[in-house]
């Protein structure tokens, strides 16, 4: 067997109702283990997170490996064909095997933008070794994205996963322990507990082989907590180095009209105060540049939305979040200023001293009791609950590649985001 460093990406083997790429990853890197081969790096890639075909969180895997690249793609092959759920009519599974990374231009786009099949097709001969699509394919997006993924940040990632004949039954997780896990490890891990829902977020409710998962900012770290976890006995467990919590597909808005589908970071002045729709949401009109956009603070956001309620006219904002369907799904805002607010209201009759009504639009006020006019409102100041800060969704809500506040911001320094995009706003032009 020949001794060559090379990468392996994998995507798009899984369904609504089982298996999982990041499961299948992790077996596969057992087996290469077990033939020999040396593992170097084990990558879990979220890629852009409004694409219409994921099945659950849009991950694809790329392993490093020192070993022989044409007999592992062989065996990466069978392990598909054997484990991948090829009978649902949306897994279109993929598999790339390169010597070298390629350009990181194609990651970039996969977790940021759209990319089609053919985009992949063009892009693989020139730069990979092997790669193999099944039925239509569209895993060689994610598993190309994968092997050229580049992480300015990154965070790690434990999953455990289920012995394969528990898969179907309840999963049996002390809750306890995961809390205490986290409060023990706490700031090195996040989103294993979420204080509002008062329950565990780190376990799936899919019908996948993930038991649960601890994501924390080293591998020392998701390995503590998870010495402390009481559960069934997990089939076999991995730690992912991982672009989740970096907010990597999030780009900034410069000008034009946003594009669905994308993920904006969008600097601009709130435009009218904060409604509460149908089923909770709340929203307002944002003004960026020269448009106005709807921004969306979805009911799972729970208490974030009464952070966003307390927003007025005037207030100028960052706001992150996926552009879908014409709104700004937040995901986080960062406050710079929130000015008294001040409101215009009938002032009290001169003569009677009872509160006045509008006489119509543009007249002015007028008395009920003795028929009094005036021109001028009484101008109130609403004194503001809410101070300048950076504010974030719950645990619960929280996108995989959403930067939680608990790895730190500098507000208004970029310096959290990804380098390439941090020199674009530091040069103003997204300001
Ligand atoms: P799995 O665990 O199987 O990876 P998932 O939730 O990650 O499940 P997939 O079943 O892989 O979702 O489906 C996502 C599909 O979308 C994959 O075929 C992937 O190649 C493709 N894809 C990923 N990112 C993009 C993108 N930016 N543009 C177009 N297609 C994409």
């Amino acid at each position: 067997m020949t001794n060559i460093h090379f990468y392996i990406g994998l995507d798009d083997t899984d369904a609504p109702d089982g298996m999982c790429t990041t499961w299948l990853g992790a077996l596969l890197a057992t087996i290469i283990k077990a033939k020999g081969m040396r593992i170097i790096s084990t990558r879990l890639v979220r890629l852009n997170p409004t694409i219409p075909y994921k099945t659950r969180g849009n991950a694809a895997i790329s392993l490093s490996v020192i070993g022989d690249p044409d007999y592992t793609f062989d065996l990466t092959c069978s392990i598909v064909l054997k484990h991948a759920s090829l009978s649902c009519e949306n897994t279109h599974p993929g598999i790339v095997v390169s010597l070298k990374k390629p350009p990181s231009d194609f990651y970039w786009k996969a977790v940021s933008g759209i990319c089609t099949i053919d985009e992949a097709r063009s892009f693989l001969p020139s730069h990979v070794l092997h790669y193999q699509g099944y039925k239509l394919g569209r895993g060689l997006i994610g598993a190309a994205a994968a092997v050229c993924s580049e992480f300015p940040d990154h965070t790690w990632e434990l999953l455990a996963y289920r012995e394969p004949e528990r898969f179907l039954l309840p999963r049996e997780v002390n809750a306890d322990s995961l809390r205490l896990s986290e409060d023990i490890t706490s700031p090195h891990t996040w989103d294993t507990w979420d204080p509002d829902l008062n329950g565990p977020v780190c376990i799936p409710h899919t019908p996948d082989p993930v038991l649960f998962g601890i994501r924390g900012d080293s591998p020392y770290s998701v390995d503590h907590a998870y010495s402390m976890i009481q559960s069934e006995k997990p089939g076999m467990y991995q730690i992912w180095m991982t672009n989740q919590g970096t907010d990597a597909h999030l780009v900034f808005y410069d000008s034009g009209l946003p594009q669905n589908g994308i993920s904006y970071l969008m600097r601009g002045f709130v435009c009218t105060k904060p409604k509460t729709g149908e089923g909770g949401h709340v929203s307002f009109d944002f003004k960026t540049r020269e448009v106005v956009i709807s921004c969306m603070a979805f009911e799972p956001t729970k208490k974030f939305r009464d952070i966003v309620r307390s927003l007025r006219p005037g207030d100028e904002l960052l706001v992150a979040g996926s552009y879908l369907k014409e709104t700004l799904n937040l995901e986080k805002i960062y406050v710079f200023s929130a000015e008294p607010y001040s409101k215009e209201t009938p002032p009290l009759c001169p003569e009677c001293g009872k509160r006045m009504t509008s006489a119509g639009y543009k007249k002015g006020f007028k008395c009920k009791r003795c028929g009094a006019r005036e021109k001028i409102p009484e101008i109130t100041f609403e004194s503001r609950t809410i101070t300048p800060g950076w504010y974030e969704v719950p645990p619960g809500a929280r996108r995989h590649l959403s930067r939680p506040m608990r790895r730190g911001f500098v507000p208004p320094d970029p310096s959290y985001l990804p380098a390439h995009r941090s020199q674009l706003f530091l040069k103003g032009q997204h300001i």
